[in-house]
């Protein structure tokens, strides 16, 4: 995985590579606004606060992941949680969908794309409470899918994280109320195969 360093004792929030309305209808520029501006923002602000005295200062923040517990280990999951997920976007497409390397790991794990999203969605959507759904590379280079309640990050469990979907509330009840599945099968439109891709081939180098 890319490494996000601290800048002077402190994590910054992530910019993000897209016009706050460039994912919309699938993710509203209102819905962006909070979940990033402000959601994201108080993760972030939470962790600089809880840093200083941590004896985690200075490390990059997939370390801290790592070796945190707590409020500090909450808040830092947050953010790595978050900064995959935002940075994982682009405009919706129709007939979104992996190609290359990735795309045949796909099929030969999961059958087919389809069958894959099927799977990637019935994770999202059964985590009971707040949590989110993963696709990650395992270090025998083998493609999973897990549920994660609350901050958990899979790199707790070994894992090098891929894809993710957010199923807090705060990610789609402006948009979608209680329909949380219907979000979840909208997001295919907005993933950045090439982001997800990428990752995929670090991941099989050095996770
Ligand atoms: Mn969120």
């Amino acid at each position: 995985m890319k490494k996000t360093m601290p800048v002077d004792g402190k994590f910054e929030l992530m910019n993000l590579p897209y016009p706050p309305d460039a994912l919309e209808p699938v993710i509203s520029a209102d819905t962006l606004g909070f979940h990033h501006g402000k959601h994201l923002a108080a993760y972030v602000n939470n962790l600089n606060a809880a840093l200083p005295g941590s004896g985690l200062e200075g490390m990059p923040l997939e370390e801290v992941v790592l070796n945190a517990k707590g409020g500090v280990l909450n808040n830092a999951g947050q953010i790595l949680n978050h900064n995959l997920y935002f940075s994982q976007f682009r405009a919706p497409k129709a007939d979104n969908a992996p190609t290359g390397r990735l795309a045949e790991a796909i099929d030969a794990e999961f059958g087919s794309f389809e069958a894959f999203k099927e799977a990637f969605a019935k994770a999202g959507a059964t985590l009971f409470g707040s949590g989110w759904a993963w696709l990650s590379v395992d270090l025998t280079g083998k493609l999973v899918i897990t549920q994660e309640p609350n901050a958990s990050n899979p790199i707790r469990a070994g894992l090098c994280p891929l894809l993710t979907m957010d199923v807090w509330e705060h990610a789609y009840y402006l948009d979608y109320q209680n329909r949380r599945p219907d979000h979840l099968a909208a997001l295919w439109q907005i993933i950045d195969w090439d982001v997800v891709a990428e990752r995929y081939e670090i991941g099989l180098a050095s996770c």
